[in-house]
């Protein structure tokens, strides 16, 4: 039966991307359908090794065929293959996981015509389209019959039941005609295929043959070669090495190698921000290759990525994402793990049970945050690079584990400061820096570093020469929370209301001007009881009239943070304290009149709205603090 089936809108979209594309890069749609295709060999291979027997083991390979006459490139393996609703669910829509970001990901990359998107999504396949008019895909399962898919790419393909003897996929495609800007034909030519696969699939596992033309010298009647005489002979070769990167010896494998491996295994367009090979030889044994990318995966935030790294058994793939072999504030980690130690039937269950499974992630984490650690000694720069995308993610670690994990992750953390103009320092530099007589590491936190220098609070450290840490992520301050204390120096908030060391001398002017202003301050409490715990003369503050501190741990941005958190059913609180300045004009005039209590209250929302502003929040009662202010602005204006 024959089918015209319609490509999912989203597919269309790329595949028109695709269609249109003269990427520069268009070489590496083989890449893909050799990589696909070695994919399905370790499926059928696995589903074979797992079948007690059921299913025989054949000699896997993955054939090549070059047809100039009809201009055809066809790629045949004998791995899994695909029934008819498989070839739907796979050709027909675009690469599951990416769908849903794809579309407006792929808008954004039009408007700046960046071609780099194709190499983003696992859009696979599809790549066979930049370089060719017309694809048929053959292809047979092991219980079914064969199916024949053939498209131009553009609206439609059609399905229909075909003849195939073996199991397997042959993936046909017809190259577009050469034009002045691009050589199709080129890619017909025995050494152009030589040598892609030699760049792109020399490591996949499976020989990659093709018949290719050598010189041999003619024999004569007896066999037995002739002097000088040579012929044209076809061959089948192998053309690739097939040794798994990861099985070679460390030293073989250059930088080059490792980036073009992870950029074919894990769909990405750039090469990693640093990779790790390690051979672990002792209780258990196994080897790993561990990227971590050199941006933010584009799904990384979407409800569908999933964590984790492959699984392979003695060069056996076993499984694509294991999440139990990396931990989850170590998401954004690709790689992959092959070790003996596991058999190749092991089940879903007992795989996340297993001790070796814990020993080996406990093991990958420690070498990753090793390897970012001597990145940041000997390159703080390319270090910083990595914490942009990243720095969350490790301070979600903190967080997350309830500060379990502080001794191995404190050393990570870096953060904007205030004496190192706003660039990123560590927490032991900033120790160091500290002054003989500092108690406490500083911070403060807000919405953006200029929000945060805007502080009134930090007026008296810049006037001082202290430095403070410049939180703006919202992660940070739970973060801190959880580390509590830095080598043995604990972390303050410039908003806390007893951050501050103050001296005996202001200590007992403070407490004077309170005993006198006892009943300014009562009425401004009373007045403001529902806003503020506390109103009392603050030794913080050097211009601004007023300012915002918070008691118990719990900060402003906090409780911004918390209650933007969806669920948040009830509304969290943080203990907030209103601080006058002593030395501000404003507190004289105040406490000059002190007794005529309804002219206080009158003003008092106003030092409050005020306050909150000066903290980068927005005024609570709008209508309110307008009228006041208006009717402020005419007592002025009639004067
Ligand atoms: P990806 O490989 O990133 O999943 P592709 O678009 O390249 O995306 O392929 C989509 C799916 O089609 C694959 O996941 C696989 O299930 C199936 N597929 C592609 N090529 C083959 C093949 N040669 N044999 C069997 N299945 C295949």
């Amino acid at each position: 039966m024959k089918e015209v089936k319609e490509f999912q809108t989203e597919s269309k979209e790329l595949l028109n991307l695709m269609i249109n594309s003269i990427y520069s890069n268009n070489e590496i749609f083989l890449r893909e359908l050799i990589s696909n295709a070695s994919d399905a060999i370790d499926k059928y291979r696995y589903k074979a090794l797992t079948s007690d027997g059921k299913i025989p083991l054949q000699d896997f390979g993955i054939d090549i065929k070059v047809n100039k006459k009809k201009r055809s490139i066809t790629i045949a393996d004998n791995g899994i293959g695909m029934n008819r609703e498989e070839l739907v669910e796979n050709l027909g829509t675009i690469a599951k996981s990416g769908s849903k970001d794809f579309a407006s990901r792929l808008k954004e990359a039009k408007e700046k015509q960046d071609l780099d998107i194709i190499g983003q999504f696992g859009v696979g396949f599809y790549s066979a389209f930049m370089v060719a008019s017309k694809v048929e895909v053959l292809t047979k399962t092991i219980d079914e019959k064969g199916c024949l898919f053939i498209s131009d790419g553009r609206e439609s393909y059609t399905i229909e039941d075909a003849e195939k003897e073996q199991v397997g996929t042959e993936i046909t495609i017809y190259l577009k005609k050469s034009t002045k800007e691009v050589d199709y034909d080129g890619f017909l030519e025995e050494y152009r295929i030589r040598n892609l696969v030699k760049k792109y699939s020399d490591y996949i596992r499976y020989p990659i043959r093709m018949l290719v033309k050598k010189k041999e010298q003619k024999l004569d009647k007896d066999g037995k070669p002739i002097e000088g005489k040579f012929e044209d002979k076809e061959v089948l070769e192998t053309l690739n090495s097939m040794i798994p990167l990861w099985k070679k010896n460390k030293k073989e494998v250059t930088d080059e190698e490792l980036n073009a491996f992870y950029k074919d295994k894990f769909n990405d367009y750039t090469d990693p921000f640093t990779s790790l090979f390690l051979k672990v030889d002792g209780k258990i044994t196994y080897d790993a290759l561990l990227f971590i990318p050199s941006h933010i995966p584009y799904n990384l935030y979407s409800e569908n990525y999933e964590k984790g790294l492959q699984l392979y058994s003695k060069g056996i793939f076993i499984k694509d994402k294991c999440p139990e072999l990396i931990p989850d504030y170590l998401k954004f980690v690709k790689g992959l793990v092959d070790s003996g130690d596991f058999s190749l039937n092991i089940s879903r269950e007992m795989l996340q049970q297993s001790p070796i499974m814990k020993k080996i992630s406990d093991n990958i984490e420690k070498k990753i945050i090793d390897n970012l650690k001597g990145i940041k000694k000997n390159d703080f720069e390319k270090y910083i690079s990595f914490w942009k995308n990243f720095g969350d993610h490790i301070k979600y670690g903190l967080y997350a584990t309830y500060g379990t994990k502080k001794e191995l992750l404190q050393d990570l953390l870096v953060f904007p400061s205030l004496n190192n103009d706003d660039k990123y320092i560590s927490l032991n530099e900033y120790k160091e820096n500290m002054g003989k007589k500092q108690k406490y590491i500083y911070y403060a936190s807000g919405e953006n570093l200029d929000a945060i220098k805007l502080l009134p609070q930090i007026e008296k450290y810049k006037k001082n020469g202290i430095d403070v840490l410049l939180l703006d992520q919202k992660i940070d301050e739970f973060a801190i929370l959880m580390l509590r204390e830095f080598d043995k120096v604990e972390f303050k908030s410039i908003s806390d209301e007893a951050a501050d060391e103050v001296s005996k001398e202001d200590q007992e002017k403070v407490e004077k001007l309170t005993n006198e202003n006892k009943r300014l301050l009562d009425t401004l409490k009373e007045s403001l009881s529902e806003k503020v715990d506390d109103v009392v003369i603050s030794t913080k503050l050097v211009e601004a009239p007023v300012c915002l501190s918070t008691k118990d741990g719990l900060s402003l941005e906090m409780e911004k943070t918390l209650n933007e958190q969806p669920g948040m059913e009830q509304n969290v609180k943080a203990q907030k304290v209103l601080e006058i300045n002593p030395n501000h004009a404003l507190f004289e005039a105040f406490s000059a009149i002190q007794k005529e209590d309804e002219k206080v209250k009158k003003y008092a929302s106003i030092l409050y709205e005020e306050a909150m502003l000066l903290e980068g929040r927005n005024v609570t009662n709008k209508q309110e603090f307008v009228e006041k202010i208006n009717d402020l602005m005419l007592t002025a204006l009639k004067k």
